[in-house]
């Protein structure tokens, strides 16, 4: 038999005739991408001429790419750190996102479904008003507090609830005149009209869990908790008619939902999109299940591999955009937070999509008894007994403290994308970000390895999507939906966005 052998011939490169950038092949084309967020699309023979240095005055890519940074020759050095401090102006921001839990009832006992007496369970009105002076010392000209309903139903705790937001606003118009936010993340079992009545005057944005269809979503709900689909429907319905009927935009001001995925949920990705829509919904924020919240029982009965769960986001993903070219705005939460990086100039601030992780400089979590951690994450972690990453409390706390502690620079350290393998040469990293307590809560330290996590791999196939739909130059429709979700007043973030020159 011929004995064959394979050589292949180096690529012509003229290292020095280039910008830093890293590359990768999507949908027969290649991608390129540098630190300042920009982006491009070559064939492979203007891929050739780039690393061989011939894109020069006269080639027809040259402008586009000189602009961005990707050629030596004409490089604005300045306006490329520009856009760098743009993306990354989170980091001298301070604090925006604080997430406060304001009690650790559900709907019948606590979270582990033993009764939780009141008066340990919730929060004080003394604590309350500590966060918020706590929270109103950052330097961030926008504060976010979502009062979170991961650890107890918020509205369990409608008294301090409701004191917190009118300490907060009035301590905000006496003192710092920040631009401030309140988000209740409820499941409705301790909703009322009359506390519908106060968020609505209040300007308390709601999120609520809605996981598909009736069948569906009473099925998952047996497993995690919360109302019967008929209860959340008839509230997002409530709120819908009341905004209407007080003149508000329905753009800003709708319930916006969060569907938890299980097994169940795979093979009706059409269905759950479909039950949004006709709920009048305008995001859809798809929430995959960890491994490492359930015991090995219900897992095997409500899990999936990640390749299941990416095959079913895709499905649904690409019907969202659909729904969309046929007219109905709806958005899909990740795919947004990625457009926003990919297509315009600025960071949306989500902490867990930043490099380094916002956590403990972008984002605050609060505990029933004024504890403060990085994240939420990191008080779930406390919550199941492990106090790692607590930072001590409001009452002894200082910001300048908490940023300088060293499990926050440890988490900050964790997360630099650019200290990564595999990171560090991936295109998807001007965009990407991982959470370093998800990384100890599934693999036991902060840094994790990549291809244990289960973010990189989402993260990864998000991103390849989403740019194999920008690829399409023969699908400008589809184009014109992402660029639109991109500059829309996004539900998860504080100010607007500008949308950048991209292809
Ligand atoms: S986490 Fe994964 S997708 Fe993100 S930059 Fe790192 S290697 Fe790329």
């Amino acid at each position: 038999m011929e004995e064959r052998s394979l050589t292949l011939s180096p690529p012509e490169l003229a290292e020095d005739a280039l910008g830093f950038f890293r590359w990768g092949r999507i949908a027969g084309k290649v991608l390129v991408t540098n630190d300042a967020g920009d982006w491009d699309f070559l064939g492979e023979s203007e891929f050739a001429d780039l690393l061989a240095g011939r894109i020069v005055d006269g080639h027809p890519r040259f402008q586009d790419l000189q602009r961005k940074g990707f050629l030596r020759d004409g490089l604005d050095l300045g306006a490329f750190a520009a856009r760098m401090a743009q993306r990354n102006r989170h980091l001298r921001r301070g604090p925006h996102l604080h997430v406060v839990t304001l009690t650790r009832r559900h709907r019948r006992g606590g979270a582990n479904g033993a009764a939780v007496d009141a008066s340990s369970a919730d929060m004080s009105r003394e604590t309350a008003e500590q966060v918020v002076d706590f929270a109103l010392q950052s330097t961030s000209p926008a504060i976010a507090f979502e009062l979170q309903g991961q650890g107890g139903e918020p509205l369990l705790n409608l008294d301090v609830l409701r004191h917190l937001v009118e300490y907060a606003t009035t301590r905000n118009k006496q003192t710092t005149g920040k631009i401030m936010r309140f988000t209740a993340l409820t499941n409705f079992t301790g909703m009322t009209e009359d506390a519908a009545e106060w968020l609505i005057a209040n300007d308390v944005r709601v999120c609520t869990s809605l996981d598909g269809p009736a069948a569906l979503h009473d099925a998952n709900r047996k497993w995690l908790g919360g109302s019967a689909h008929a209860d959340v429907v008839r509230w997002i319905e409530y709120f819908g008619r009341r905004y209407a009927e007080l003149g508000r935009d329905l753009q800003q001001w709708h319930v916006d939902g969060m569907a938890t995925v299980t097994r169940q949920s795979l093979a009706a990705a059409r269905e759950i999109v479909d039950e949004y829509a006709a709920r009048g919904l305008r995001s859809i924020h798809l929430r995959p299940l960890s491994v490492d919240r359930f015991d090995p029982d219900t897992w095997a009965a409500i899990g999936y591999t990640a390749a299941e769960y990416l095959d079913f986001y895709r499905r649904a993903l690409d019907h969202i955009v659909e729904l969309n070219r046929q007219g109905t705005e709806i958005t899909e939460r990740l795919a947004t937070v990625l457009l926003m990086k990919i297509l315009t100039a600025d960071d949306p601030g989500v902490v867990d999509l930043q490099s380094p992780s916002g956590a403990g400089t972008a984002q605050l979590a609060y505990g029933v008894d004024g504890r403060v951690f990085p994240s939420d994450e990191a008080r779930s972690v406390d919550a199941m007994g492990d106090p790692i990453f607590e930072l001590g409390t409001v009452r002894q706390l200082t910001l300048p403290e908490v940023a300088g502690s060293p499990t926050v620079r440890a988490i900050a350290a964790a997360s630099l994308l650019d200290a990564q393998p595999k990171c560090a040469e991936c295109w998807n990293k001007p965009f990407c970000g991982f959470s370093p307590v998800r990384n100890f809560i599934s693999q036991g330290d902060l840094f994790g390895q990549r291809t244990r996590c289960f973010e990189c791999k989402e993260h990864l196939a998000v991103s390849t999507r989403l740019f194999e739909l920008l690829a399409d130059d023969a699908d400008p429709d589809t184009v014109a939906v992402l660029k639109r979700w991109a500059v829309t007043q996004s539900p998860f973030t504080t100010d607007g966005r500008v949308s950048k020159d991209a292809p």
